[in-house]
């Protein structure tokens, strides 16, 4: 075995994975609670305590797992929801990945936008609310240079709309060199985002043609990321290519190795299942219904706790706000797939949506539930990423600057975005989560916030 593929196998090690799943088949109630009671203090589970849970089947169980995921996010993450918008550059794509509506077979015209038209696609974002974007492009070098994103990028920051910017491009772009990673982290990009698709090696070059089949380049492109400086970078996977409890095995295995190797685990892990698509044939054999979508969404809450979660539009409403409550800390709304989608475009979407509400209703539903709707930036912008990130993610300490940041930045949406029924009602949310800012923050949160009525922005701790 080459060293590689003895590297390879640090991440994902099949046999392993078959053994364990194996071996845990049938997790007693006993067991299961020995491990809930493990989850509960925050530390994470092994690959073995893991495997158990996904194997759990009775409901009253999974509903405790679920219950015990819900208090783990709350006391790392708090009551805040973070809030983001994906933009599309461009459709353009050399690879024929079989779940994806921009396959390069789709005969349907393709569209990559102007520097101008990115500037009219985020002015639509920031008269929406939205600070925080997901950039993705196909993969084509020609039409999709690292130039052309480097510079989308540069456009979208100096962007400006009324009091409204964008603080934070996180960047979900095709695996590259580490030349380019730098040029991104020059930029100032936040998170790095790469899909693994599938941890199945021979599912993963069975589903993908062109540059992406290379299982290697795409399973080692965090670690090129890493080496170019860049240390907020996400994972996750497409659910319904293969066995789910093999993928999130995968998953935590892959934190757990960018961990020992890197010293920082994931920032993220997203974790979207299969919609369809115009042109895409693709019949998942694997179909992940929404319950177990749920259970994969609390289990990983106790198997990674201090990872933040991120769940899209391609839900629906209900279970995004059940998804909120056990374990999801990140989530687009108002979304649109496609490039220039915002300003109405005809061009073909990479995938279906659920959740078709405006920013503004998704707000109101999170304020339904208790929920603070948050724009925060804030750990980016004071350089609290990678190491420093997670000296305050993993004792469950963030929550304490992510309650008042999210405040500010929702007081922010309030006074500039918000429609009078969300005004009303965001204004009594915010006063209850105001009495719970730690003691030692509250004063000048209140100050801040005064400071925001008052007309000023972008202000955090
Ligand atoms: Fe291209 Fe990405 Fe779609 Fe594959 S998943 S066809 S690489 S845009
Ligand atoms: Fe995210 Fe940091 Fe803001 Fe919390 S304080 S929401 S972790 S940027």
């Amino acid at each position: 075995m080459t060293e590689t593929e003895k590297e390879i196998k640090e991440i994902v090690n099949e046999d392993l994975f078959f053994n364990l799943l194996e071996g845990k088949a049938h997790p007693d109630k006993k067991e299961v609670e020995e491990i809930l009671k493990k989850g509960e203090k925050k530390k994470g589970l092994s690959l073995s305590e893991v495997s158990a849970l996904l194997n759990v089947q009775d409901k009253d169980l999974i509903e405790e797992i679920a219950r015990v995921a819900g208090k783990v996010k709350r006391e790392i993450y708090g009551e805040r929801l973070v809030l983001f918008a994906p933009l599309y550059l461009s459709n353009f794509c050399i690879n024929d990945c079989e779940y994806c509506g921009f396959h390069r077979r789709n005969p349907h015209p393709r569209r990559k936008l102007s520097l101008e038209e990115i500037a009219e696609e985020v002015r639509i974002l920031l008269r929406m609310g939205h600070k925080r974007v997901l950039v993705e492009a196909g993969e084509d070098p020609e039409n999709n240079s690292i130039s052309y994103i480097v510079s989308a990028i540069k456009k979208i920051y100096e962007t400006k709309e009324g009091k409204g910017e964008i603080r934070r491009v996180n960047v979900n772009i095709s695996a590259t060199t580490v030349e380019n990673y730098r040029r991104l982290k020059e930029v100032g990009i936040g998170t790095y985002q790469l899909f693994q698709e599938t941890y199945h090696r021979k599912t993963y070059e069975r589903i993908h043609n062109g540059p992406k089949r290379d299982f290697m380049r795409q399973i080692f492109a965090h670690n090129r990321a890493f080496q170019a400086g860049i240390d907020d970078i996400g994972l996750g996977v497409l659910f319904g290519l293969y066995d789910y409890r093999f993928e999130v095995l995968g998953l935590v295995s892959h934190a757990q190795y960018l961990e020992r190797r890197f010293g920082v685990g994931p920032h993220t892990i997203s974790v979207p299942r299969f919609r369809p698509a115009p042109t895409v044939n693709f019949s998942p054999f694997y179909q992940v219904s929404e319950e177990e979508l749920l259970k994969i969404i609390a289990i990983l809450r106790l198997a990674v706790p201090y990872t933040g979660m991120i769940i899209s539009t391609r839900e629906r409403g209900e279970i995004r706000e059940r998804a909120f409550e056990i374990g999801i800390s990140q989530t687009s709304a108002g979304s649109r797939t496609t490039p220039g989608g915002y300003s109405a475009s005809e061009s073909s979407p990479q995938f279906a949506i659920s959740d078709q509400r405006r920013l503004d209703e998704v707000i109101l539903g999170m304020l339904k539930k208790n929920f603070i709707p948050s724009f925060c930036t804030a750990c980016y912008r004071s350089g609290r990423t990678g190491e420093r990130f997670m000296s305050l993610a993993k004792p469950g300490d963030i929550h304490l600057l992510c309650r008042p940041n999210g405040l500010l930045t929702f007081k922010e949406y309030l006074e500039d975005y918000a429609s009078p029924e969300v005004k009303e009602l965001g204004e009594k949310v915010l006063s209850f989560y105001l009495k719970k800012v730690n003691s030692g923050l509250r004063e000048k949160t209140e100050e801040l916030l005064k400071r925001i009525s008052a007309g000023e922005r972008d202000l955090y701790f």
